[in-house]
Protein backbone atom coordinates (compact mmCIF):
# COMPACT_ATOMS: atom_id res chain seq x y z
CA UNK A 1 0.00 0.00 0.00
CA UNK A 2 0.92 3.51 -0.71
CA UNK A 3 0.37 6.85 0.87
CA UNK A 4 0.03 9.71 -1.20
CA UNK A 5 1.94 12.72 0.43
CA UNK A 6 -0.39 15.40 2.41
CA UNK A 7 0.10 18.25 -0.62
CA UNK A 8 -0.48 16.39 -3.45
CA UNK A 9 -4.30 15.51 -2.63
CA UNK A 10 -6.77 16.38 -0.53
CA UNK A 11 -5.91 18.35 3.08
CA UNK A 12 -5.98 15.50 5.46
CA UNK A 13 -9.15 15.60 7.95
CA UNK A 14 -7.55 17.83 10.79
CA UNK A 15 -6.20 20.85 7.97
CA UNK A 16 -10.40 20.49 6.53
CA UNK A 17 -11.49 21.35 10.30
CA UNK A 18 -8.83 23.86 10.48
CA UNK A 19 -9.63 26.05 7.61
CA UNK A 20 -13.38 25.75 8.41
CA UNK A 21 -12.46 27.15 11.27
CA UNK A 22 -11.01 30.40 10.07
CA UNK A 23 -13.93 33.00 10.60
CA UNK A 24 -15.38 34.14 7.28
CA UNK A 25 -14.55 37.54 6.31
CA UNK A 26 -18.22 39.31 7.10
CA UNK A 27 -17.78 37.21 10.31
CA UNK A 28 -14.73 38.69 11.28
CA UNK A 29 -16.03 42.17 10.32
CA UNK A 30 -18.67 41.46 12.49
CA UNK A 31 -16.18 41.52 15.29
CA UNK A 32 -15.25 44.85 15.04
CA UNK A 33 -17.34 46.88 17.41
CA UNK A 34 -17.15 49.96 17.70
CA UNK A 35 -16.06 49.63 13.69
CA UNK A 36 -12.20 50.96 13.29
CA UNK A 37 -11.46 54.44 12.71
CA UNK A 38 -9.82 53.43 9.22
CA UNK A 39 -11.20 53.75 5.54
CA UNK A 40 -13.64 51.02 5.00
CA UNK A 41 -11.74 49.52 2.16
CA UNK A 42 -8.39 48.78 3.96
CA UNK A 43 -10.14 47.15 7.23
CA UNK A 44 -11.40 44.55 4.64
CA UNK A 45 -8.38 44.05 2.46
CA UNK A 46 -6.87 43.98 5.70
CA UNK A 47 -9.20 41.21 6.81
CA UNK A 48 -8.73 39.49 3.97
CA UNK A 49 -4.94 39.34 4.21
CA UNK A 50 -4.69 38.08 7.61
CA UNK A 51 -7.46 35.61 6.86
CA UNK A 52 -5.52 34.89 3.62
CA UNK A 53 -2.44 34.25 5.36
CA UNK A 54 -3.46 31.83 7.80
CA UNK A 55 -5.24 29.61 5.14
CA UNK A 56 -1.75 29.51 4.12
CA UNK A 57 -0.50 29.06 7.34
CA UNK A 58 -3.01 26.17 7.82
CA UNK A 59 -2.17 24.58 4.30
CA UNK A 60 1.64 24.54 4.40
CA UNK A 61 1.29 22.19 7.88
CA UNK A 62 2.82 25.71 10.15
CA UNK A 63 1.91 24.87 13.62
CA UNK A 64 -1.81 26.28 14.20
CA UNK A 65 -4.27 25.19 16.71
CA UNK A 66 -7.94 25.87 16.86
CA UNK A 67 -6.90 28.35 20.02
CA UNK A 68 -5.20 30.91 17.42
CA UNK A 69 -8.11 31.51 15.54
CA UNK A 70 -10.34 32.63 18.19
CA UNK A 71 -11.07 36.56 18.41
CA UNK A 72 -9.41 37.15 21.36
CA UNK A 73 -6.33 35.81 19.18
CA UNK A 74 -7.04 37.40 16.06
CA UNK A 75 -8.29 40.90 16.76
CA UNK A 76 -4.76 41.82 18.50
CA UNK A 77 -3.39 40.52 14.90
CA UNK A 78 -5.46 42.09 13.04
CA UNK A 79 -5.00 45.46 14.61
CA UNK A 80 -1.11 45.43 14.56
CA UNK A 81 -2.02 44.35 10.58
CA UNK A 82 -4.07 47.87 10.18
CA UNK A 83 -1.87 49.99 11.74
CA UNK A 84 1.36 48.66 9.66
CA UNK A 85 -1.37 49.53 6.93
CA UNK A 86 -2.11 52.86 8.07
CA UNK A 87 1.44 53.81 8.61
CA UNK A 88 2.85 56.02 5.76
CA UNK A 89 5.57 54.02 4.45
CA UNK A 90 8.09 57.11 3.53
CA UNK A 91 8.70 58.36 7.53
CA UNK A 92 11.27 60.08 9.18
CA UNK A 93 14.04 58.33 10.90
CA UNK A 94 16.85 58.82 13.58
CA UNK A 95 20.20 59.06 11.78
CA UNK A 96 22.66 57.75 14.63
CA UNK A 97 25.18 56.24 12.03
CA UNK A 98 27.14 59.84 11.95
CA UNK A 99 27.23 59.69 7.82
CA UNK A 100 26.40 63.18 7.37
CA UNK A 101 25.48 63.42 4.10
CA UNK A 102 23.82 59.64 3.89
CA UNK A 103 22.34 59.11 0.41
CA UNK A 104 19.93 56.19 1.80
CA UNK A 105 18.28 58.70 4.41
CA UNK A 106 17.88 61.31 2.31
CA UNK A 107 21.35 62.95 1.91
CA UNK A 108 21.19 66.79 3.42
CA UNK A 109 19.06 68.37 5.59
CA UNK A 110 17.29 71.80 4.82
CA UNK A 111 17.80 74.86 7.08
CA UNK A 112 14.58 76.48 8.50
CA UNK A 113 14.20 79.26 5.73
CA UNK A 114 13.99 76.50 3.31
CA UNK A 115 11.16 74.55 4.92
CA UNK A 116 9.22 77.82 4.74
CA UNK A 117 9.97 78.59 1.79
CA UNK A 118 9.22 74.87 0.48
CA UNK A 119 5.33 75.34 2.83
CA UNK A 120 4.79 78.69 1.30
CA UNK A 121 4.92 77.62 -2.47
CA UNK A 122 3.30 74.10 -1.96
CA UNK A 123 0.25 75.67 -0.40
CA UNK A 124 0.00 79.07 -2.48
CA UNK A 125 0.03 79.96 -6.09
CA UNK A 126 3.91 81.30 -6.96
CA UNK A 127 6.06 82.92 -10.18
CA UNK A 128 7.58 80.34 -10.84
CA UNK A 129 7.86 80.78 -14.91
CA UNK A 130 6.11 84.68 -14.52
CA UNK A 131 7.96 87.37 -15.45
CA UNK A 132 6.32 89.79 -12.39
CA UNK A 133 8.12 92.61 -13.92
CA UNK A 134 6.42 92.03 -17.55
CA UNK A 135 3.23 89.89 -16.91
CA UNK A 136 4.51 87.73 -19.66
CA UNK A 137 6.03 83.82 -19.42
CA UNK A 138 9.55 84.09 -17.18
CA UNK A 139 11.79 80.98 -16.79
CA UNK A 140 12.25 79.00 -13.69
CA UNK A 141 15.94 79.37 -13.82
CA UNK A 142 15.73 82.94 -13.63
CA UNK A 143 14.75 82.24 -9.74
CA UNK A 144 18.36 81.01 -8.74
CA UNK A 145 20.58 82.03 -12.00
CA UNK A 146 21.39 85.52 -11.11
CA UNK A 147 22.51 83.81 -6.99
CA UNK A 148 24.49 81.09 -8.31
CA UNK A 149 25.96 83.45 -10.44
CA UNK A 150 27.30 85.94 -7.92
CA UNK A 151 28.13 83.23 -5.62
CA UNK A 152 30.47 81.69 -8.24
CA UNK A 153 31.39 84.36 -10.64
CA UNK A 154 29.97 81.95 -13.44
CA UNK A 155 28.70 83.82 -16.28
CA UNK A 156 25.02 81.69 -16.12
CA UNK A 157 23.68 78.62 -15.16
CA UNK A 158 20.92 76.40 -14.84
CA UNK A 159 19.17 73.50 -12.56
CA UNK A 160 17.99 70.36 -13.45
CA UNK A 161 16.87 67.16 -11.39
CA UNK A 162 20.30 66.04 -9.72
CA UNK A 163 23.91 66.03 -10.91
CA UNK A 164 23.73 62.62 -12.68
CA UNK A 165 20.93 64.40 -15.05
CA UNK A 166 23.04 67.16 -15.39
CA UNK A 167 25.87 65.48 -16.51
CA UNK A 168 24.14 63.46 -19.24
CA UNK A 169 22.67 66.58 -20.21
CA UNK A 170 25.52 68.21 -21.12
CA UNK A 171 27.43 65.43 -22.50
CA UNK A 172 23.76 65.25 -24.89
CA UNK A 173 24.15 69.27 -25.80
CA UNK A 174 28.04 69.34 -26.35
CA UNK A 175 29.10 65.71 -27.39
CA UNK A 176 26.27 63.82 -28.92
CA UNK A 177 28.41 61.09 -31.50
CA UNK A 178 31.36 62.72 -31.38
CA UNK A 179 34.14 62.09 -28.50
CA UNK A 180 35.13 62.68 -25.40
CA UNK A 181 38.29 62.45 -23.74
CA UNK A 182 38.80 61.71 -20.10
CA UNK A 183 41.65 60.19 -17.95
CA UNK A 184 41.62 56.62 -17.31
CA UNK A 185 42.02 57.78 -13.29
CA UNK A 186 38.66 59.19 -13.49
CA UNK A 187 36.22 56.98 -15.23
CA UNK A 188 34.46 56.59 -11.59
CA UNK A 189 31.37 55.06 -10.54
CA UNK A 190 29.12 56.70 -8.64
CA UNK A 191 26.82 54.93 -6.00
CA UNK A 192 23.49 54.15 -7.38
CA UNK A 193 25.10 52.78 -10.62
CA UNK A 194 25.89 55.88 -12.16
CA UNK A 195 29.35 55.54 -14.25
CA UNK A 196 31.17 57.72 -16.37
CA UNK A 197 31.79 55.26 -19.08
CA UNK A 198 27.60 54.00 -19.33
CA UNK A 199 26.51 57.47 -19.00
CA UNK A 200 28.52 58.57 -21.72
CA UNK A 201 27.39 55.65 -23.92
CA UNK A 202 24.36 56.34 -23.17
CA UNK A 203 24.33 59.93 -24.38
CA UNK A 204 25.90 58.74 -27.58
CA UNK A 205 29.22 60.39 -26.59
CA UNK A 206 32.31 58.28 -27.22
CA UNK A 207 34.38 57.64 -24.42
CA UNK A 208 37.96 58.70 -25.48
CA UNK A 209 40.04 56.93 -22.60
CA UNK A 210 43.24 58.71 -21.89
CA UNK A 211 46.61 58.12 -19.41
CA UNK A 212 47.38 54.94 -17.03
CA UNK A 213 45.32 54.23 -14.03
CA UNK A 214 46.96 56.09 -11.78
CA UNK A 215 48.73 58.74 -14.16
CA UNK A 216 47.78 60.94 -16.70
CA UNK A 217 49.96 63.55 -18.12
CA UNK A 218 48.91 66.88 -20.69
CA UNK A 219 50.32 65.12 -23.32
CA UNK A 220 48.31 62.30 -23.01
CA UNK A 221 44.50 64.52 -23.81
CA UNK A 222 46.64 66.30 -26.69
CA UNK A 223 47.81 63.57 -29.07
CA UNK A 224 44.04 62.10 -28.17
CA UNK A 225 42.30 65.46 -29.86
CA UNK A 226 41.16 64.40 -33.41
CA UNK A 227 38.76 66.45 -35.63
CA UNK A 228 35.92 64.54 -34.00
CA UNK A 229 36.80 65.79 -30.39
CA UNK A 230 33.82 67.82 -28.63
CA UNK A 231 35.05 67.85 -25.03
CA UNK A 232 37.52 67.44 -22.50
CA UNK A 233 36.18 66.08 -19.21
CA UNK A 234 37.46 66.23 -15.78
CA UNK A 235 35.99 64.19 -13.40
CA UNK A 236 36.54 64.66 -9.95
CA UNK A 237 37.13 61.61 -7.74
CA UNK A 238 34.99 62.73 -5.18
CA UNK A 239 34.86 58.90 -4.02
CA UNK A 240 37.63 57.77 -4.24
CA UNK A 241 41.69 58.56 -3.45
CA UNK A 242 44.35 57.12 -5.03
CA UNK A 243 47.72 57.26 -3.44
CA UNK A 244 51.69 56.89 -4.05
CA UNK A 245 52.84 57.17 -7.44
CA UNK A 246 49.82 59.21 -9.44
CA UNK A 247 49.29 62.50 -10.86
CA UNK A 248 46.53 64.39 -12.65
CA UNK A 249 46.41 67.07 -15.01
CA UNK A 250 45.46 70.00 -13.50
CA UNK A 251 42.20 72.39 -14.41
CA UNK A 252 44.18 75.51 -15.44
CA UNK A 253 46.21 73.34 -17.36
CA UNK A 254 43.31 71.60 -19.13
CA UNK A 255 41.65 74.68 -19.97
CA UNK A 256 44.38 75.99 -21.46
CA UNK A 257 45.03 72.76 -23.63
CA UNK A 258 41.25 73.33 -25.03
CA UNK A 259 41.91 77.32 -25.44
CA UNK A 260 44.45 76.27 -27.64
CA UNK A 261 42.41 73.59 -29.73
CA UNK A 262 38.92 75.29 -29.13
CA UNK A 263 37.50 72.54 -27.16
CA UNK A 264 35.40 72.87 -24.53
CA UNK A 265 36.35 71.56 -20.97
CA UNK A 266 33.99 70.25 -18.33
CA UNK A 267 34.47 69.36 -14.87
CA UNK A 268 31.96 67.11 -13.11
CA UNK A 269 32.61 68.40 -9.38
CA UNK A 270 29.89 65.74 -7.79
CA UNK A 271 29.96 67.40 -4.43
CA UNK A 272 30.56 71.12 -5.50
CA UNK A 273 31.47 72.96 -2.07
CA UNK A 274 30.47 76.83 -2.00
CA UNK A 275 33.16 77.60 0.97
CA UNK A 276 36.48 76.20 1.76
CA UNK A 277 35.92 73.50 4.22
CA UNK A 278 39.41 73.56 5.34
CA UNK A 279 38.94 75.52 8.17
CA UNK A 280 37.21 72.80 9.85
CA UNK A 281 40.07 70.69 9.14
CA UNK A 282 38.44 68.71 6.39
CA UNK A 283 40.57 68.01 3.41
CA UNK A 284 40.86 70.85 0.35
CA UNK A 285 38.12 70.33 -1.86
CA UNK A 286 37.97 72.67 -4.72
CA UNK A 287 35.01 75.41 -4.26
CA UNK A 288 32.95 75.76 -7.49
CA UNK A 289 33.86 79.62 -7.58
CA UNK A 290 38.00 77.95 -8.31
CA UNK A 291 36.82 76.08 -10.39
CA UNK A 292 35.13 78.58 -12.61
CA UNK A 293 37.92 80.90 -11.94
CA UNK A 294 40.17 78.31 -13.76
CA UNK A 295 38.34 78.77 -16.73
CA UNK A 296 36.50 75.86 -16.74
CA UNK A 297 33.66 75.98 -19.83
CA UNK A 298 30.81 73.90 -17.90
CA UNK A 299 30.71 72.88 -14.36
CA UNK A 300 27.97 70.21 -13.00
CA UNK A 301 27.27 69.40 -9.17
CA UNK A 302 24.97 68.14 -6.56
CA UNK A 303 22.43 70.53 -4.70
CA UNK A 304 22.28 67.81 -2.02
CA UNK A 305 25.88 66.97 -1.32
CA UNK A 306 28.41 69.59 0.07
CA UNK A 307 26.09 72.29 -0.94
CA UNK A 308 23.52 70.89 2.12
CA UNK A 309 20.50 71.74 -0.56
CA UNK A 310 17.91 69.99 -1.87
CA UNK A 311 18.26 67.33 -4.52
CA UNK A 312 19.53 68.91 -7.79
CA UNK A 313 22.00 69.28 -10.71
CA UNK A 314 23.69 72.40 -10.66
CA UNK A 315 24.86 73.73 -14.19
CA UNK A 316 27.64 76.57 -14.64
CA UNK A 317 29.45 78.06 -16.57
CA UNK A 318 30.03 80.24 -19.94
CA UNK A 319 27.04 82.02 -21.12
CA UNK A 320 27.09 80.95 -24.84
CA UNK A 321 27.56 77.02 -23.23
CA UNK A 322 24.71 77.48 -21.24
CA UNK A 323 22.51 78.99 -23.29
CA UNK A 324 22.82 75.68 -25.91
CA UNK A 325 22.22 73.37 -22.53
CA UNK A 326 19.13 75.22 -22.07
CA UNK A 327 17.40 75.14 -25.63
CA UNK A 328 18.52 71.00 -25.57
CA UNK A 329 14.41 69.64 -25.63
CA UNK A 330 16.11 66.76 -23.58
CA UNK A 331 16.23 69.99 -20.18
CA UNK A 332 12.64 69.91 -20.09
CA UNK A 333 12.66 66.04 -18.94
CA UNK A 334 15.20 66.74 -16.79
CA UNK A 335 13.53 69.85 -15.31
CA UNK A 336 13.47 70.71 -11.72
CA UNK A 337 10.33 70.97 -9.50
CA UNK A 338 9.03 74.19 -7.30
CA UNK A 339 9.92 72.36 -4.44
CA UNK A 340 13.57 71.75 -5.36
CA UNK A 341 13.86 75.63 -6.74
CA UNK A 342 12.29 76.91 -3.33
CA UNK A 343 14.48 75.33 -1.01
CA UNK A 344 17.62 75.95 -3.11
CA UNK A 345 16.96 79.03 -3.48
CA UNK A 346 16.29 79.79 0.32
CA UNK A 347 19.86 77.54 0.91
CA UNK A 348 21.89 79.35 -1.88
CA UNK A 349 21.09 82.68 -0.27
CA UNK A 350 22.69 81.70 3.02
CA UNK A 351 25.82 81.38 1.42
CA UNK A 352 26.07 85.25 0.83
CA UNK A 353 27.16 85.66 4.57
CA UNK A 354 29.51 82.35 5.33
CA UNK A 355 29.18 82.32 8.50
CA UNK A 356 25.13 81.95 8.70
CA UNK A 357 25.30 80.03 6.07
CA UNK A 358 27.87 77.20 8.80
CA UNK A 359 25.85 77.93 11.27
CA UNK A 360 22.02 77.47 9.82
CA UNK A 361 22.77 75.01 6.91
CA UNK A 362 22.30 71.39 8.39
CA UNK A 363 24.95 70.06 6.66
CA UNK A 364 27.84 72.02 7.15
CA UNK A 365 27.06 73.21 10.30
CA UNK A 366 27.33 68.92 11.66
CA UNK A 367 30.47 68.70 9.81
CA UNK A 368 32.12 71.82 11.61
CA UNK A 369 30.64 70.71 15.19
CA UNK A 370 33.09 70.79 17.73
CA UNK A 371 33.80 67.02 19.11
CA UNK A 372 33.01 69.01 22.82
CA UNK A 373 29.39 69.62 21.62
CA UNK A 374 28.59 66.17 20.40
CA UNK A 375 29.79 65.27 23.67
CA UNK A 376 27.42 67.06 25.89
CA UNK A 377 24.95 65.04 23.04
CA UNK A 378 25.89 61.83 23.92
CA UNK A 379 25.99 62.55 27.89
CA UNK A 380 22.74 63.39 27.87
CA UNK A 381 20.98 60.67 26.01
CA UNK A 382 23.09 58.44 28.53
CA UNK A 383 21.68 60.20 31.51
CA UNK A 384 18.18 59.75 29.63
CA UNK A 385 17.97 56.33 29.52
CA UNK A 386 20.92 54.37 31.86
CA UNK A 387 18.51 53.73 34.50
CA UNK A 388 15.51 52.08 32.31
CA UNK A 389 18.06 50.32 30.24
CA UNK A 390 20.35 49.44 33.26
CA UNK A 391 19.07 46.07 33.79
CA UNK A 392 19.06 44.77 30.05
CA UNK A 393 22.10 46.89 28.86
CA UNK A 394 25.13 48.60 28.97
CA UNK A 395 25.50 51.78 28.17
CA UNK A 396 28.42 53.61 27.94
CA UNK A 397 29.68 56.52 25.58
CA UNK A 398 32.98 56.32 23.57
CA UNK A 399 34.89 58.43 20.88
CA UNK A 400 34.46 57.35 17.48
CA UNK A 401 35.17 58.61 13.86
CA UNK A 402 31.98 59.58 11.92
CA UNK A 403 32.02 60.03 7.81
CA UNK A 404 31.02 62.71 5.89
CA UNK A 405 28.76 60.57 3.18
CA UNK A 406 27.86 61.26 0.12
CA UNK A 407 31.12 60.20 -1.86
CA UNK A 408 32.45 63.34 -0.24
CA UNK A 409 35.94 63.34 1.11
CA UNK A 410 36.33 59.89 1.84
CA UNK A 411 39.14 58.66 4.03
CA UNK A 412 38.33 61.85 6.00
CA UNK A 413 37.34 60.90 9.48
CA UNK A 414 35.93 63.57 11.71
CA UNK A 415 36.02 62.78 15.49
CA UNK A 416 32.97 62.67 17.15
CA UNK A 417 31.41 60.61 20.15
CA UNK A 418 28.69 57.97 20.27
CA UNK A 419 26.41 56.43 22.21
CA UNK A 420 27.55 52.33 22.80
CA UNK A 421 24.43 49.92 23.64
CA UNK A 422 25.75 46.41 24.51
CA UNK A 423 22.45 44.55 24.98
CA UNK A 424 22.57 41.89 27.78
CA UNK A 425 18.90 39.97 27.02
CA UNK A 426 19.46 40.40 22.93
CA UNK A 427 22.04 39.95 20.26
CA UNK A 428 23.15 43.46 18.86
CA UNK A 429 21.91 42.53 15.51
CA UNK A 430 18.38 42.00 17.04
CA UNK A 431 18.26 45.27 18.80
CA UNK A 432 19.64 46.56 15.79
CA UNK A 433 16.57 45.27 14.07
CA UNK A 434 14.04 45.99 16.47
CA UNK A 435 15.48 50.09 16.23
CA UNK A 436 14.47 50.00 12.97
CA UNK A 437 11.18 48.79 13.40
CA UNK A 438 9.78 51.25 15.96
CA UNK A 439 7.35 53.93 14.24
CA UNK A 440 10.12 55.96 14.69
CA UNK A 441 13.34 54.14 12.82
CA UNK A 442 16.56 54.53 14.77
CA UNK A 443 19.81 53.69 12.60
CA UNK A 444 23.06 52.95 14.42
CA UNK A 445 26.27 51.59 13.40
CA UNK A 446 27.39 47.64 14.70
CA UNK A 447 31.25 47.69 15.89
CA UNK A 448 32.58 44.91 18.00
CA UNK A 449 28.95 43.62 18.58
CA UNK A 450 27.72 46.65 20.40
CA UNK A 451 25.05 49.24 18.69
CA UNK A 452 26.80 52.75 18.30
CA UNK A 453 24.58 55.63 18.39
CA UNK A 454 27.22 58.45 16.83
CA UNK A 455 25.42 61.89 17.86
CA UNK A 456 27.00 64.01 15.51
CA UNK A 457 24.09 62.86 13.30
CA UNK A 458 21.24 63.27 15.65
CA UNK A 459 20.25 66.69 16.22
CA UNK A 460 19.28 68.31 19.79
CA UNK A 461 15.48 68.20 19.92
CA UNK A 462 15.54 64.11 18.73
CA UNK A 463 17.70 63.18 21.77
CA UNK A 464 14.34 62.78 24.08
CA UNK A 465 12.56 61.22 21.17
CA UNK A 466 15.62 59.24 20.61
CA UNK A 467 15.15 57.94 24.59
CA UNK A 468 12.19 57.08 24.31
CA UNK A 469 12.59 54.74 21.08
CA UNK A 470 15.83 52.96 23.15
CA UNK A 471 13.04 52.70 26.41
CA UNK A 472 10.49 51.16 23.71
CA UNK A 473 12.59 48.84 22.28
CA UNK A 474 13.75 47.70 25.18
CA UNK A 475 10.65 47.96 27.45
CA UNK A 476 8.12 47.52 24.59
CA UNK A 477 6.59 50.94 26.40
CA UNK A 478 7.97 54.36 26.65
C1 LIG B 1 27.53 62.32 -6.64
C2 LIG B 1 28.15 62.46 -7.96
C3 LIG B 1 27.38 62.36 -9.13
C4 LIG B 1 25.90 62.08 -9.08
O1 LIG B 1 25.21 63.14 -8.50
P1 LIG B 1 23.66 62.99 -8.05
O2 LIG B 1 23.29 64.35 -7.59
O3 LIG B 1 23.64 61.97 -6.98
O4 LIG B 1 22.91 62.57 -9.26
C5 LIG B 1 28.03 62.49 -10.33
N1 LIG B 1 29.37 62.73 -10.40
C6 LIG B 1 30.13 62.83 -9.28
C7 LIG B 1 31.60 63.08 -9.42
C8 LIG B 1 29.55 62.71 -8.02
O5 LIG B 1 30.31 62.80 -6.93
Amino acid sequence: MTTKPESAGKPAASTQRLLQAIPKVDEFLGWLVPPVDAPVSLVKSSVRQLLESLRQDILKGAPVKPADLTQEVLLPRFAELLAARLRPNFRTVINGTGVVIHTNLGRSLLPESAMESLLAVGSHYSNLELDLATGKRGSRYSLVEEILCELTGAEAGLVVNNNAAAVMLVLDTLAKDREVIVSRGQLVEIGGSFRIPEVMSRTGAKLVEVGATNRTHLRDYETAITDDTALLLKVHTSNYRMIGFTSEVPLVELVELGTRHKLPVMEDLGSGCLIDLSRFGLAKEPTVGEVIRAGVDVVTFSGDKLLGGPQAGLILGKKKIIEQIKRNPMNRALRIDKFTLAGLEAVLRLYFDEEKAIAAIPTLAMLAMPPAVIDRRAKRLRRLISADLGPVCRVETKNIASMVGGGSLPEQPLPSRAVVLAPLDRTVNELDKGLRALSLPVLGRIEDDRLLLDMRTVVDKEIPLLANCLKEVFTGKN
